[in-house]
């Protein structure tokens, strides 16, 4: 690994370029790591750049705008914002956050139906002008508080089947569009167009014909109405990781805009992905800092793996009693792992050593004094892993460290940020025409340094620490 040169100053200096495999860059981290017994991500910049290369080509017609609640790492929302993509913000913190990156408000939507009334005023004062709404109630604080806004009507379509169900809290049914493209044009408000989202995780990817078709029922009832709609946001729902469904969705999201929004409509398409940019870029790193060994009563062993239920009928005695192996980590449910009760994600972590001999049934433990803090039940793991060894957890970018806290005062990891030398290079260039085109002389991008605004916008991450290496 060599420290980056010239990008450094946008990054920070916890950027490392690196040629290593991630597996590589991770035993190295851990190196330093393992005296403070502290768990860290891998943060992989070329996997978000391949990710954002991928949609373009995949879905050339749908600008995405990232999803900020899924993951506000500052050097991912850099990143998007020097690749060019547009950002869906809920809240007044999340604007802030990627306005004070320098990208401008144009690029913003404020996608949230039920906005607190300070945070449209914010919204207003920065000139983030694209908002979406699905109640009467909404346009009435909207006609008050923004009136010149442009305003996006979400409708609801779900997904059969989806990790995360959205529908039942936010949007309206398309029959009931009718009354509020209505009441709008009664207030005098703009409706610009139509979003609706299937649900996060979505396992259905034939849903989006069913939601661009009936996207475009609302929209012929809005130029009814007398609005003159030209906007269509797809929402999110795009897998993450190994599940990467994104080829299969975007065949049905092309054939349907095609059919219902051809390019001679002149509609702009916007979609709001969060778990597909950001999943695979992130890789959780934990040192095992405690293990118990233990018999407890088959009935506690909770294992929805059929192997791996056999495996603890085989290793039962006639009491109804196993023999387990429980491993605790510096991070747990109140921390990264809080995905797994709130976004039902099933995790598995691999050693980072390889270890030979036998196999123990192991749980694995957070940190705190709460038992609920229990991250996996059951799982086959080496007998002879021990404390201070690590375990590594593939694909945790998505609705982790967003939703962590600090209960019982545990720290949340550190993130550790690589990219290979061509990515370094290919960043470098945008960089540099971004600085070009935007002021006629160089050194002027709009995306600002970390100097420049790291300090006053919050991560998420815990505090500087010569392990983490966050400046
Ligand atoms: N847009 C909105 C309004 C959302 O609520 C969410 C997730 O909750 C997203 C986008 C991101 O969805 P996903 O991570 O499934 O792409």
């Amino acid at each position: 690994m060599s420290s980056a040169s010239s990008i450094t100053s946008l990054y920070g200096s916890n950027l490392t370029i690196s040629e290593e495999s991630i597996n590589d860059d991770i035993k190295t981290v851990s190196m330093d790591c393992s005296r403070e017994e502290r768990s860290f991500y891998h943060l992989s910049i070329d996997e978000v750049v391949r990710r954002v290369k991928l949609w373009h080509h995949t879905m050339p017609r749908v600008l995405p705008h990232y999803a900020v609640k899924c993951n506000n790492d500052l050097a991912v929302l850099k990143t998007l914002a020097l690749l060019g993509t547009g950002f869906d913000c809920a809240s007044r913190a999340e604007m802030s956050k990627v306005l004070s990156l320098g990208v401008p408000a144009s690029r913003i939507i404020f996608a949230h139906p039920c906005k607190i009334a300070s945070h449209i005023k914010y919204a207003r004062s920065q000139g983030v002008s694209l908002m979406t709404f699905d109640s009467h109630e909404e346009l009435k604080k909207l006609s008050k508080l923004y009136p010149e806004g442009d305003l996006v009507l979400r409708i609801r379509c779900d997904a059969e089947s989806a990790q995360c169900q959205l529908g039942m809290k936010f949007g309206v049914q398309p029959y009931e569009a009718r009354s509020l493209l209505q009441f709008a044009a009664q207030l005098n408000l703009r409706v610009v167009g139509v979003a609706f989202h299937v649900g996060s995780g979505c396992a259905e990817p034939q849903v989006f014909l069913r939601a661009i078709a009936a996207a475009k029922q609302v929209f012929l009832e809005a130029v009814e109405e007398g609005h003159s709609p030209s906007l269509l946001d797809i929402g999110g729902g795009f897998m993450g990781g190994m599940q990467d469904s994104l080829a299969e969705a975007a065949g049905y999201i092309n054939t349907a805009l095609e059919e219902h929004f051809p390019q001679s409509m002149g509609v702009t398409v916007i979609a709001e992905p969060g778990r597909y940019m950001v999943a695979s870029a992130f890789t959780l790193v934990t040192p095992i800092i405690n293990k118990r060994v233990t018999r407890i009563p088959v009935k506690e062993v909770i294992s929805s793996n059929v192997a791996l239920e056999m495996e603890v009928g085989k290793r039962s005695d006639d009491d109804g009693m196993v023999d387990t192996v429980m491993h605790f980590i510096d991070d747990g449910v109140y921390g990264s792992f809080n995905c797994v009760l709130y976004d039902h994600q099933v995790v598995k972590p691999t050693t980072l050593q390889s270890f030979a001999g036998s196999e123990s049934i192991t749980s694995v433990w957070g940190p705190t004094c709460d038992g609920l803090d229990q991250i996996i039940a059951a799982m086959m793991l080496p007998s002879s892993l021990s404390v201070g060894d690590w375990l590594v957890w593939e694909e945790m970018g998505a609705y982790t460290l967003a939703a962590a806290g600090n209960f019982n005062g545990f720290s949340l990891p550190g993130v550790k940020v690589f990219m290979h030398q061509h990515t370094r290079m290919y960043l470098e260039e945008l960089l540099e025409q971004q600085s070009l085109s935007e002021s006629g002389t160089e050194g002027s991008s709009g995306i600002c340094s970390e100097d420049e605004c790291c300090s006053s916008a919050s991560s998420g991450t815990r505090p500087a620490s010569p392990c983490n290496g966050e400046s």
